[in-house]
């Protein structure tokens, strides 16, 4: 032990050796934070602590797997084996397992994932005949999903009339409705989403002490890997199982915090000293993943965020090459660019394609990367998108195997039912949707007992019905004896699933059965795997779960040689020798979506920062003059981020015009007292003058998303605006009451308000400090 121990900086043992007691690890990019987990952990252990009694909750599974791998080959592979370890989702889910009977769940409940959620909310919005415009299933999904991480239950929901209000200004009055039909039927058809796994932990240790102090006792020890992209709700298990012991010891980085859009808290890292007794603070400096030159121009980036703890970061490694930035005509040039320097550099440095990694803001950017690599017969695998798993034809085998498990799920069913085609058409399947919602049961009861329910059903009907019935449960016979894939082999088979898609013949349709064979080779691996370990067949739940939970890092299992293609939140934790950061364009990094607020911005800031300390050695920045976005040609200028990076680390290879867009053209008596330097383009527009926000402003939280075009000689209307001197008059938008006018301001500073009338909802009296207005 001593041996790994030695292998760290004096700053990294520190955290390993303290052993207990609440503690924070706060550093930058690379500095050993991950690494520091996997001593720790081990050091735990070789000091006597059971590894039962140890907890760690990583960003991915296989972050997880990997770290047990590094422990078990300082400890022991027996010994390792017993840490529970893992993502939030999936450590939960198997507590929630063996306690599922007191939530009123069955123990095999289904996991649904996001596309199940979104097509059982689509259908409720049909059965309740709301407009699916106004009600768009997966923006419904979304609201549902941000109240049940923030701890917003139905009946909390309902509680309170603000939330209720505010949906209804937003012209979705009936959205808690939604949200009541959707987790009553989530219920019946013993199924979970992925935010009830979080929801139902804190139920479960909330309304049940003796299982929160099993837990707690347990747990002895807990460690958190990216603590700063925990959201409300993983926040709460935290501390409710550590409350006992207080071993918890949490490693991040506030300025990698990139989950804000989804719920993710900075405040949990930023307020970890208050919320435990005597903390231990511990801050690394040194990285040593990346070259000087992209720690240093990593630092000048992450520097422009005002919202950040003071941190140093510097490194012992060589200075290295400086970043490249690449300007190409269109984003079909920029994927050429990167194909052509990736087949360069292999053939004079020698490198694998595994030492390329291609980072890009949204997945659609992919596709240009992916034909010029193509192009070059360069091997490279696609992170993110449509995963393996929710292809249609795996996904629909692995709603037979769901449903053998647990009949009561009711997305599986709904999706099998009738493919391959068996005469059991949509109308047959709403009636019994009604008859299983009027009689509490679920679908597959109804089905089986259609003798003795009138429905209107023909005899031919039924019999197709009875003979679905029977083909599951001849499956349900089967499962108890054989073992996963022996059963998804029969499945595939006996469902007639294989020979709908021979017959299909399109090439779509035999690269489909290729899917459905990979599929059980998959099946096969882990069976076979299941008995090296346990020396137990490997149960088919089991395999469910994994795959309910798997992230698409996850599935990273061959180790194939390919360049890595990836979104940069997808990104995190993780290190290359040479890193591509291509698309760098405003209004797509940063996205045209998170520049309207300052702390919009700063978490795309962020995300930049995440993508340029992925680099080793070597960093690319490339970016596009026009790129088709959203079918059509579209105009591009290169991203502020390339020019908050100090010049001295860059490298323009091709002409890069900056000035025009940064020398404020703007007259001095608009600004006063700002000072002019910190002035930056909040969105060029080519041909007009630029629109400019402040550093120094808004002082207030008042986000002024809308800011007029100032033009050289008559911007006075807006020089208030930067001051936030509204004035009774003003036309605003609320981002909840809508359109409004201002009749009156009252107050000073942080106390100021305004009585604002909304054509809708009347008068409203807001404290400008938390009133998200925009001035229109
Ligand atoms: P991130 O913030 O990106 O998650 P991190 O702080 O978790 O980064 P690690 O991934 O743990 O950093 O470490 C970065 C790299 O530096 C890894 O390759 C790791 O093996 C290496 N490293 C960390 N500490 C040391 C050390 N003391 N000596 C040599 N290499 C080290
Ligand atoms: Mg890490």
């Amino acid at each position: 032990m001593q041996k790994y121990i030695s292998q760290l900086n004096e700053a990294q043992q520190a955290p390993v050796l303290q052993k207990d007691g609440p503690m924070i690890v706060i550093a930058g990019a690379g500095s050993g934070k991950t690494r520091v987990l996997t001593v720790r952990i081990a050091n735990l252990m070789s000091q006597g602590v059971d590894a039962f009694n140890i907890l760690a909750l990583t960003f991915t599974n296989k972050a997880a797997r990997e770290m047990k791998k590094r422990i078990a080959d300082i400890v022991g592979n027996a010994e390792a084996k017993n840490l529970w370890m893992g993502t939030f989702h999936s450590v939960f889910a198997r507590i929630l397992r063996s306690e599922a009977d007191k939530l009123g769940y069955p123990s095999n409940f289904t996991i649904y994932d996001a596309q199940d959620s979104v097509r059982l909310i689509g259908a409720i919005i049909k059965e309740m005949q709301l407009d699916k415009d106004i009600y768009k299933p997966k923006q419904v999904f979304s609201k549902i999903s941000s109240y049940k991480n923030s701890l917003i239950t139905v009946k909390a929901y309902f509680n309170n009339p603000e939330l209720q209000e505010s949906d209804a200004m937003a012209k979705k009055p009936r959205l808690g409705e939604i949200y009541q039909n959707y987790v009553e039927r989530c219920f019946k058809a013993g199924a979970m989403d992925f935010d009830d796994l979080l929801l139902k932990t804190n139920e479960l240790l909330t309304r049940f002490p003796e299982v929160l102090m099993k837990y707690q006792d347990r747990f002895r020890y807990i460690l958190v890997d990216e603590y700063q992209d925990t959201n409300h709700s993983q926040y709460l298990i935290v501390r409710a199982l550590s409350d006992r012991f207080q071993n918890i010891c949490v490693v991040g980085d506030d300025a990698q915090s990139i989950y804000g859009f989804r719920g993710a808290n900075i405040n949990n890292i930023l307020n970890f000293q208050k919320d435990y007794e005597n903390v231990k603070m511990f801050r690394l400096e040194q990285n040593y993943r990346s070259s000087k030159n992209i720690v240093e121009a990593a630092n000048s980036v992450i520097d422009k965020n005002k919202t950040k703890l003071d941190k140093v970061v510097w490194t012992a490694n060589d200075f290295g090459q400086k970043i490249k930035v690449n300007r190409s005509v269109t984003d079909n040039d920029e994927g050429r660019f990167v194909a052509g320097e990736i087949w360069t550099q292999k053939m004079t440095n020698q490198m694998t394609n595994g030492q390329f990694a291609i980072l890009y803001r949204t997945n659609a950017q992919s596709r240009a990367m992916e034909d010029a690599l193509r192009k070059r017969d360069i091997p490279y695998r696609i992170y993110g998108g449509l995963s393996f798993y929710q292809r249609k034809e795996i996904k629909d085998v692995l709603c037979y195997l769901r449903l053998v498990i647990n009949t009561k799920d009711e997305e599986a069913l709904i999706r099998v039912i009738n493919y391959p085609a068996r005469g059991i058409g949509d109308t047959t399947v709403e009636k019994l949707t009604i008859a299983a919602n009027h009689y509490k049961r679920s679908i597959f009861e109804v089905m089986e007992h259609i003798d003795k329910i009138d429905l209107k059903l023909n005899s031919g009907t039924k019999t197709r019905l009875q003979d679905f019935v029977t083909m599951i449960k001849s499956f349900q016979v089967i499962n108890e004896t054989q073992d996963a894939f022996f059963l998804a082999d029969h499945v595939a088979k006996k469902t007639g699933y294989i020979q709908e898609l021979k017959k299909d013949g399109t090439p779509e349709g035999i690269a489909r059965i290729e899917n459905i064979e990979e599929l059980l080779n998959g099946i096969k691996d882990f069976t076979d795997g299941q008995v090296e370990v346990d020396g137990a067949r490997g149960a088919l739940s089991e395999f469910l779960e994994d795959v309910a939970l798997a992230t698409d890092l996850d599935k990273d299992t061959s180790d194939e040689d390919r360049v890595a293609l990836m979104t940069i939140h997808l990104a995190k934790g993780l290190e290359f020798p040479t890193v591509f950061v291509v698309g760098m364009e405003e209004d797509l990094f940063p996205s045209a979506m998170s520049m309207s607020t300052r702390s919009e911005l700063e978490e795309e800031r962020r995300l930049f920062y995440v993508a340029l300390t992925r680099a080793e050695h070597q960093a690319y920045l490339t970016y596009a003059q026009s790129r088709y976005r959203w079918g059509k040609l579209t105009d591009s200028e290169p991203s502020r981020f390339i020019e908050e990076i100090d010049g001295e680390y860059l490298e323009y290879l091709t002409p890069h015009e900056t000035n025009y867009r940064y020398k404020p053209q703007i007259d001095h008596d608009i600004f006063g007292d700002v000072d002019k330097s910190k002035l930056r383009l909040a969105k060029p527009i080519t041909g007009t003058p630029p629109k400019y926000i402040t550093d120094n402003e808004p002082k207030s939280d008042i986000n002024i998303r809308k800011l007029k075009p100032v033009s050289s000689n008559s911007g006075s209307n807006n020089a208030n605006l930067f001051d936030n001197k509204l004035v009774a008059g003003n036309i605003v938008m609320h981002e909840r009451f809508g359109k409004g006018e201002i009749l009156n301001l009252e107050g000073a500073g942080a106390d100021k308000k305004a009585e604002i009338k909304f054509e809708v909802g009347g008068i409203k009296k807001l404290l400008l400090r938390f009133a998200k207005l925009d001035v229109i």
